[in-house]
């Protein structure tokens, strides 16, 4: 008998006596339970909070704020379907109406980080890419989803040398395989940074200028140098690794956990010899399931070569790390609210200053880095500052990897030095051109929460302070393209989905702005909109951006205020209840 198959009682019991009475538990614990059992009833709160003696609000909290889990009830049988920006540009809504027409319950669900291989859905727990209306059927069906090879989600490595590139492994390598890694130069980079000093390590990094790729370009170096700097009494610090991915637009960090894991660990390792921490933390979304699994072995093969766990190669350096799955919460990608849910708690933004760097993970000084910022790290310690510096630009050096989706002949990721492409180079070169010999329309540039492009900025460089000049952020670097066929106002609205569907509800501005922009952007492609409807998605727009807490209620308007001033045309048309794309059905 499947545990599932048990009587819920026992099976929550079973799972609870597996998890130490420690908050940090409680998320973990709950997604187990609500794995196990498919929902989480009355009873497991309950069971659970009596478990973690907490009082029962405390559990109910995080259980209903995180979208994988159900509270109360079953979840009926439904199909999911991404219809976020890049999705929604490969055709979800068509994928929605054949699914419907079968007679399929269909659920939205937020970006899965398979942007380059879109429409997406999930059936049966399975992950189906590349879905059109034609394929519908064989899948409810029950065909197997086809493999789809890392190497083929990889559109170019534009690097003066590819045996420096981040993805130089991925797709090469089997990454189940230790032994593979450390063929292809994994922790040889560790090693050298375990005979230096930790103020020699962090003093490299900092030289070399590697910026966060996150999205805020903030100095790794730096950062690191405050951290260790931040630390209270007791000389106790964290690395966080974030791994939560979930912009649409973005599934760079997933191809790099996927093909080449030890890398990132080896970062990770670097980063927390450099502060001297013993403890990290991955944060990695809950969708990413095998990426999280893949993480998991390769920790325990680290740990049994010595190049994790207790004195590492020998040196007397002790750090371990941990997989902390998410539940679905795009706003975990903030910092604060990460540490929030790595804590156990709703994942809500904290008030700033104090930073992370002081006040992180249970107090302590905390780093947090992304993924591919963490990747920089072997190379900069193997190959030195100087060399890391070549590339890229004097402000901005290394490689960057820009995941390119929308209309264009090959969508994938592209890694390049930063500055090295404009737009127009990247679609016209790695991207292999517009798809169908359409024209370019426009470029939703740097995430949901970036602005949209049109044609004037295709010869714009592809790097942070370029982007900067011209209007726009390059933020993680993901590139949606849109061709002539789009309708912006539509392509809007399921931005503005994304962001209502996300927005943690914490404060006003945000809680209601995100909400009266997607209410805003229906009426109009159901040709029900006025044009005073236009200056009032500006006037939330800009209040949202004054007043939000934290970044994600500032720039959940950015798209749709950049759309409406790029295309304002297209919006009073749809005003006159013509889509000039011909997409909206009024
Ligand atoms: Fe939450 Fe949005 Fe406010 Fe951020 S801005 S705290 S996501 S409601």
């Amino acid at each position: 008998m499947s545990l599932s198959e048990r009587p819920p009682e026992h099976v929550i019991q079973e799972v609870l006596s597996r998890f130490p009475h420690e908050r940090a538990e409680l998320l973990p614990a709950l997604d187990e339970l609500n794995g196990q059992l498919g929902y989480l009833p009355r009873e497991a709160i309950e069971s659970t909070a009596r478990h973690f003696r907490l009082p029962i609000w405390e559990v109910i909290g995080p259980a209903t704020f995180y979208s994988m889990w159900n509270v109360g009830a079953r979840p009926v049988e439904a199909v999911q379907l991404c219809d976020d920006g890049p999705c929604h540009a490969a055709g979800a809504a068509d994928v929605r109406r054949a699914l419907e027409k079968a007679g399929i319950t269909v659920q939205r669900t937020s970006c899965i980080g398979q942007c380059g291989c879109g429409p997406v859905i999930v059936s049966d727990s399975q992950l189906y890419r590349r879905v059109n209306p034609a394929n519908v059927g064989a899948i409810l069906a029950g065909e197997k989803p086809q493999p789809l090879p890392l190497a083929a989600e990889i559109i170019g490595i534009a690097v003066d040398d590819p045996a420096h590139a981040l993805l130089r492994n991925v797709g090469k390598i089997d990454p189940a395989s230790l032994d593979q890694a450390v063929a292809a130069g994994a922790y040889e980079a560790l090693r050298k940074a375990l005979t230096m000093t930790p103020e020699q390590v962090t003093n490299e990094i900092v030289t070399a200028g590697a910026q966060g790729r996150g999205g805020a370009g903030f100095p790794i170096g730096l950062k690191m140098r405050f951290t260790a700097g931040g630390k209270s009494a007791d000389g106790v610090a964290y690395v966080v690794c974030n791994a939560d991915e979930s912009e649409p637009g973005t599934f760079k960090d997933r191809i790099l956990i996927e093909g080449d894991p030890h890398h990132l660990l080896e970062g990770i390792a670097i980063a927390a010899y450099g502060i001297g921490a013993h403890e990290a933390y991955i944060y990695i979304r809950g969708e990413y399931t095998g990426p999280a699994a893949r993480l998991e072995q390769s920790i325990r093969q680290a740990e049994a070569a010595s190049y994790l766990g207790h004195n590492i190669l020998g040196s007397g350096f002790d750090l371990h790390i941990h997989v902390h799955r998410g539940a679905g919460a795009y706003i975990c990608g903030e910092e604060t609210a990460l540490i929030e849910s790595i804590e156990g708690k709703r994942g809500e933004p904290r008030l700033r200053p104090p930073y992370p760097t002081t006040f992180g993970v249970f107090g302590k000084a905390t780093l947090v880095n992304n993924v591919e910022s963490l990747y920089n790290l072997p190379g900069i310690l193997a190959h030195g500052a100087a060399w890391y510096r070549q590339m890229g630009t004097e402000k901005a050096p290394g490689t960057k990897l820009y995941p390119v989706s929308g209309h264009v002949k090959r969508p994938g990721c592209l890694e390049a030095p930063l500055g090295k492409f404009t737009l127009r180079q990247v679609i016209e070169g790695p991207a292999g051109g517009m798809r169908n010999g359409a024209s370019f329309k426009a470029c939703h540039l740097g995430g949901a929460a970036g602005a949209m492009v049109g044609p004037q900025f295709l010869d714009v460089s592809l790097d942070f302070g370029s982007c900067m000049a011209a209007g726009a952020m390059l933020g993680a670097g993901d590139i949606v393209v849109l061709d002539a066929n789009t309708c912006i106002v539509d392509y809007l609205r399921a931005t503005a989905a994304f962001f209502r569907a996300e927005s943690c509800g914490k404060c006003t501005p945000c809680r209601v702005g995100t909400e009266r922009q997607i209410q805003i952007l229906n009426d109009l492609i159901a040709g029900r909109g006025t044009l005073a409807q236009l200056d009032e998605l500006m006037y939330w727009g800009e209040h949202m951006v004054d007043s939000s807490f934290c970044g994600l209620g500032q720039t959940a308007s950015t798209a749709v205020m950049s759309g409406l001033k790029l295309f304002r045309a297209e919006f009073e048309a749809h005003v006159q209840g013509k889509c000039p794309a011909g997409v909206c059905r009024f």
